[in-house]
């Protein structure tokens, strides 16, 4: 057993196993792909509000660079591992090849309960985060953005903290920062709105009417309020949504500009007041047209997917879906739109961020919503109709595509040794 062994991280190693039957992959890039490049553990610590010293354990892991430098998300959150961090990592390479990015995947965490921190807590730990992990970050090489419990304020702190050591302003060093430092127009809507354009190409292609459709979240937080806006444009009625406090229903459908206004005054949709309580369990099994997770990892598996009775799920999540959980949806005919292509808006706006940034030209955000939409509609047609020519699911055909440009890119760089 290696050291990034857990269930998530065996769980990403199983699905490249399953696409890579496919493909006729070289043994030895096989090998190599299973498992990442470089990994740092950090210790991060610091002096807490009540003048303790706390020391918290960080990871930035960089899984594949062959198309380019990484790119990928932080996580905030009390269940951040070594292995989940990797599997992360390389759901991130297959993200960025299947969408056509000259960048690899990476991804970074801190084991930790920011919902309990205060701002400077949280600002001390990142800072000292950003320091220890300077070496291996930068616009050249590994290139960091938000994920789960962190956001636009984590961002900015990280950018400055690596321009303070480098002792110039670097804006391109990470995406997903405030517009008013080199951040991109666009980019805190563009996962949620990659989710809903490629719920709009499914709904086109099963012949479903958006219009009055009904929709689920899971996890309202920056992927799951901003698909719920969208959704709820295209005329879906959201009947539930979910956060780690509560779980709450509303059959007619939510106001969602009133539910997303709740959410920002409360920090939580407790409370809500046009809304039934219903158990997080309940939540996932309740009939409609569209599911979108939109939290954490393995949410749906052997235990709950024969119980899901939607039509279509979008994965604003990454990893949400066991493969045991896969085979099940699978053979009840439900349409899974896989992470790696369903919130790849997220990377592919990150990307335009990077490259404004190295150009120091700005883009308008009608400009980078066309072509947002230019790319992602692209990739979800090249994987459904790779899905239907080998009669395989969506995952794997996304998953085969992304892990074939990476292994062509591997073969013809050589192996350096
Ligand atoms: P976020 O922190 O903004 O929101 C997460 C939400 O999930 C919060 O509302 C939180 O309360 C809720 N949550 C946490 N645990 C839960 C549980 N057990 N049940 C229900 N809800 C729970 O994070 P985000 O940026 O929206 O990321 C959500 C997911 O989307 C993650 O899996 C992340 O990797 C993925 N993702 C994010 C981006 C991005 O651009 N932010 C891009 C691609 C993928």
């Amino acid at each position: 057993m290696s050291e990034y062994e857990t269930p998530i991280s065996r769980m990403a190693v199983e699905q490249f196993e399953r696409a890579a039957k496919h493909l006729d992959l070289d043994p030895n890039i096989s090998e190599r792909l299973k498992r990442p490049q470089r990994a740092l553990i950090v210790s991060v610590p610091i002096r807490m509000d009540d003048g303790s010293v706390e020391v918290f354990d960080g990871y930035r892991v960089q899984h594949n660079m062959a198309l380019g430098p990484c790119k990928g998300g932080i996580r905030y959150h009390h269940e951040v591992n070594l292995g989940e961090v990797t599997a992360l990592a390389m759901w991130m390479s297959w993200k960025c090849a299947l969408a056509g990015l000259p960048m690899g995947g990476a991804k970074g965490g801190i084991r930790c309960h920011p919902e309990t921190m205060s701002r400077n807590e949280l600002q001390n730990m990142t800072r000292r985060y950003a320091a220890e992990i300077f070496l291996f970050i930068g616009p050249d090489t590994d290139i960091p953005a938000p994920d789960m419990g962190t956001n636009q304020q984590t961002m900015a702190w990280i950018m400055d903290t690596y321009s303070q050591h480098r002792g110039f302003s670097t804006p391109g060093v990470v995406t997903g920062k405030p517009v008013s430092i080199g951040g991109s127009l666009g980019r805190i809507e563009a996962t949620g709105r990659g989710v809903v354009s490629t719920v709009v190409e499914t709904a086109k292609y099963l012949n479903l009417n958006l219009n009055g459709a009904t929709a689920v979240i899971q996890g309202f937080g920056n992927v799951g309020s901003v698909s719920a806006k969208y959704l709820s444009q295209s005329g879906c009625k959201i009947i539930a949504a979910n956060d780690s406090k509560t779980a709450i229903t509303n059959s007619k459908g939510f106001n969602i500009e009133k539910l997303i206004e709740y959410k920002i005054q409360n920090k939580t949709l407790k409370g809500f007041p046009e809304a039934e309580p219903i158990s997080h369990d309940e939540l996932l099994e309740i009939k409609c047209d569209i599911l979108i997770p939109a939290a954490l990892g393995r949410v749906i598996n052997e235990k709950n997917a024969s119980k899901i009775k939607c039509k279509i799920i979008s994965e604003g999540a990454n990893g949400p879906t066991t493969n045991e959980a896969d085979e099940i949806l699978f053979d009840k005919g439900i349409f899974v739109i896989p992470d790696i292509l369903a919130n790849s808006g997220g990377v592919i706006v990150s990307y335009f961020e990077w490259v404004q940034d190295l150009q120091n030209f700005f883009w308008s955000e009608e400009e980078i919503s066309k072509n947002l939409q230019k790319i992602i509609k692209k990739s979800f047609h090249e994987t459904l109709s790779l899905s239907q020519k080998k009669k395989v699911p969506m995952r794997i055909a996304a998953l085969m595509l992304g892990v074939r440009k990476i292994s062509d890119a591997m073969l013809v760089r050589g192996l350096y040794a």
